[in-house]
């Protein structure tokens, strides 16, 4: 495959760029530094909606532009590099907006695809149980049909992100008891501002907060189920594989990189020779992660659907070198020196210190680094296949 951007790659990338620079976008990334830790860029969010940048690889009628997967990646690339949060995006747009592309019926798209490209609407994903992480199949959440034929929903989802921002979770319940535990789930999007949703934030070592959400009789229609009824578990595999690119894990590691590099810049270069040794090797693994991570992209835009082997490596590998990356940093100037640079996001990278409580969230979110290792070693290392 060819990582080489094309022309209109290269020059969707510059409108990015000229676009983040601009005194609108300048003044707003000011504002979400100087706000609360767990940050809010949905203004920017719409802006680009307006410019029918925020959902590339959409359809037109659905508000996108028609690109390819490669068009979302760099906007999440450029979003990173100019100081823009980007975890919402990934979640709303990236994550569950794609699903909805890849799986959901016609009526379902029009319903919701026009929205999450303008930036109106946001979404979180409520997959996870207590103590039922990794395990989905063995969800207790679950849908009951009405006469009516609306659903009520009932359960208890946690560890859900950015969910104070968003209007609608992409949830996943059980809806049958027949067969086995992998059949029998349904996904819903669930209206989040309703009196029977109670949100409830869970403490945690980094600055971007989780939430407890529990669902208590909770009306959707059949229009909010996403894919077909019973059906859930092969479109959950697929989404997790949307989420397992590596890309957002990718787009830390490289802006953590940034900030170690930049601090161990003197006048003559980075003139210690073992530092510049152990710092041009991860720069290295970097590349070897971009290289893995638009393969994964790449199948995405050929063929739909992605080896969930591959998708598992790429997580894995960036997740685990984001980790690499910012105790590296705290090996060449301790953790004091990261202390002394504040909590607060810097507007180009966010600091070290935030990322130093960052890094192990990201060895567990969207499947641990052991269950990454286990998909490894099912599809690629058994020597029957
Ligand atoms: C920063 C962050 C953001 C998150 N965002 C979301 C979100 O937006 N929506 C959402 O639904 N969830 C989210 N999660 C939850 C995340 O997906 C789960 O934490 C993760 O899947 C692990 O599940 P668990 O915490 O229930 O751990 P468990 O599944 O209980 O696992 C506990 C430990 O046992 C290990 N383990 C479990 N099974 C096996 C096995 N078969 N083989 C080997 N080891 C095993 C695990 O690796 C882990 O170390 C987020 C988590 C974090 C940290």
């Amino acid at each position: 495959m060819n990582f080489q951007l094309t022309k209109e790659q290269k020059e969707f990338r510059d409108t990015l760029r000229t676009f983040f620079q601009s005194k609108e976008i300048k003044e707003l990334t000011n504002e979400i530094k100087n706000g609360p830790s767990d940050y809010d860029a949905r203004e920017i969010y719409k802006l680009l909606g307006q410019e029918r940048m925020l959902a590339p690889n959409f359809p037109e009628e659905y508000g996108g532009m028609g690109s390819s997967f490669f068009e979302a990646a760099i906007l999440t690339e450029e979003m990173s590099y100019n100081g823009i949060p980007e975890a919402l995006h990934v979640l709303s747009t990236l994550i569950v907006g794609n699903l909805i592309l890849l799986s959901a019926k016609e009526e379902q798209k029009r319903k919701y695809l026009p929205s999450i490209a303008n930036g109106d609407t946001n979404v979180c994903i409520l997959y996870s149980e207590p103590k039922k992480g990794s395990d989905l199949s063995s969800l207790d959440s679950h849908a009951i049909l009405e006469e009516d034929g609306t659903y009520l929903l009932y359960g208890r989802k946690v560890y859900s992100m950015k969910t104070h921002l968003t209007d609608y979770g992409l949830i996943a319940v059980r809806t049958s008891n027949k067969g086995s535990k992998y059949d029998g789930l349904t996904l819903f999007m669930v209206p989040l501002k309703n009196k029977n949703v109670t949100i409830t934030p869970i403490p945690s070592l980094s600055d971007e907060s989780l939430y407890e959400v529990v669902l208590d009789g909770v009306y959707v229609s059949s229009s909010d189920l996403i894919g077909d009824l019973d059906e859930g578990w092969t479109i959950i595999n697929k989404a997790l594989s949307v989420e397992r690119t590596g890309l957002d894990y990718l787009v830390r590691a490289e802006r953590w990189f940034d900030l170690v590099w930049n601090r161990e810049l003197d006048e003559n270069g980075i003139s210690n020779e073992n530092t510049l040794i152990e710092l041009t090797r991860l720069g290295s693994k970097l590349d070897a992660s971009k290289a893995l991570t638009y393969k994964v992209i790449d199948e995405f835009d050929r063929l739909g659907a992605v080896d969930e082997s591959l998708a598992a490596i790429s997580k894995y590998y960036a997740s685990e070198l984001a980790c690499d990356v910012v105790w590296k940093g705290h090996d060449l100037r301790g953790i004091g020196a990261s202390l002394s640079e504040g909590h607060g996001y810097n507007p180009l990278y966010g600091s070290l210190e935030a990322a130093y409580r960052e890094t192990p969230g990201l060895t567990l979110s969207a499947g641990t680094s052991e269950m990454m290792l286990e998909t490894i070693s099912k599809f690629r290392l058994n020597s029957s296949n």
